[in-house]
């Protein structure tokens, strides 16, 4: 642990410092992916988290602000879908007044931004992240799960532009068979439009969702998919941590990222930490059941006795799920994703 004037820097088993804070603000989500939140599970009668379990903004402000003291810089806000959780952008201006934190950003399915993305600039948060898996309507109408259309989701791209965020980041999780001939159409739509396209090998984040292997589609092959069409060349990583490999367009016409979890893995430089909804803190993408902070929260714990717990979590951490996927041989139990973001 190496501490500056009001800031710690703590690093965990495998000397990986904590730099990002991964906030999930909700369990629930307008939309029903098939490969998150499968809809014959996540039905009518899910029960989801009740109210009064979730933090309030003030409490993940308060833990976001200890985090700060640790070492984070970054902070992402996601779910579920953070934009169903009311008045996120409540949130957004609490966080982003959070001394230390350099970047704030959201990832969200983008179809309540129409109506928020104003609000959440005017709040302060930096950048976006706009999830869309196909700009094929009938191909993503089945993934979502809920048949809405791409229409919803473009419109919030534009009204992000209109915000004043720029360029965003367009996510897409990529399954073999289902959507990997619809890239090289992404990849130019968004090439055109200024934005930055990151493509996602489809994990086996949580259990509900029948991963298998043969469903991912290695990056190396997304990258020769595009590079075929539009050549591309690598951009070095500016940071440790950077989870994208990068790639630019030889004709100048910007960049894509793709995000190799499966085919490789990163761990070695991982340096996130996730909070759920219900003030869980989880060291891995992969991790199975985190660490309380919302009952000593709630019970009064001081600000340095929440800073000794977060310490101990980090130090004691030595997730590398992905890099020992493969020579595992038993499938183990896993938070899904839904409930600590991506
Ligand atoms: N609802 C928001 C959204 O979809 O952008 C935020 C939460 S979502 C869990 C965060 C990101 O994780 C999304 O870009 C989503 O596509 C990605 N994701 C979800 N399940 C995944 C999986 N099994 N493999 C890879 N990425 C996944
Ligand atoms: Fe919802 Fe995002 Fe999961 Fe899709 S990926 S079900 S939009 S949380
Ligand atoms: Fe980080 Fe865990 Fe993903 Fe490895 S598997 S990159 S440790 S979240």
């Amino acid at each position: 642990m190496t501490t500056t004037a009001d800031r710690t820097t703590i690093t965990d088993k495998f000397q990986r410092p904590f730099r990002d804070l991964r906030v999930s603000v909700t369990d629930r989500c307008n939309f029903r992916c098939t490969y998150c939140m499968p809809a014959e599970i996540y039905g009518e009668r899910y029960e989801f988290l009740p109210r009064a379990d979730l933090l309030t903004f003030e409490e993940i402000a308060k833990l976001t602000r200890i985090m700060a003291g640790l070492g984070a810089v970054k902070v992402r806000l996601t779910g579920g879908e953070p934009m169903v959780r009311s008045d996120v952008e409540q949130l957004v201006e609490m966080l982003a007044s959070v001394e230390g934190i350099e970047d704030l950003t959201m990832t969200t399915n983008g179809y309540l931004l129409p109506n928020k993305a104003q609000a959440l600039r005017d709040a302060g948060l930096h950048r976006l992240s706009i999830s869309l898996d196909s700009l094929d309507d009938e191909v993503f109408k089945k993934m979502n799960g809920r048949g809405f259309s791409t229409a919803k989701v473009l419109d919030g791209i534009a009204a992000a532009e209109r915000a004043g965020f720029g360029p965003v980041k367009i996510n897409s999780v990529v399954q073999r068979g289902v959507n990997d001939h619809t890239i090289v159409e992404m990849a130019r739509y968004f090439k055109e439009r200024g934005h930055i396209m990151r493509f996602i090998e489809y994990m086996d984040v949580g259990t509900r969702n029948g991963w298998e292997l043969e469903h991912v589609v290695p990056a190396d092959e997304i990258v020769a998919m595009i590079d075929a069409e539009m050549p591309l060349e690598p951009v070095e990583g500016d940071y440790r941590g950077e989870v994208a490999a990068r790639y630019r367009y030889r004709d100048g016409g910007g960049e894509i990222g793709v995000i190799a979890s499966v085919t490789k893995p990163f761990c070695g430089d991982c340096t996130r930490l996730r909070l759920s909804p219900e003030g869980r803190l989880v060291t891995c993408l992969f991790a199975t059941l985190g660490t309380d902070l919302r009952t000593p929260l709630r019970a009064g714990a001081s600000d340095a006795e929440l800073t000794d717990l977060v310490t101990k979590v980090w130090g004691v951490r030595e997730d590398r799920y992905s890099e020992q996927r493969a020579s595992m041989t038993e499938p183990r139990e896993k938070v899904e994703m839904y409930h600590i973001g991506g």
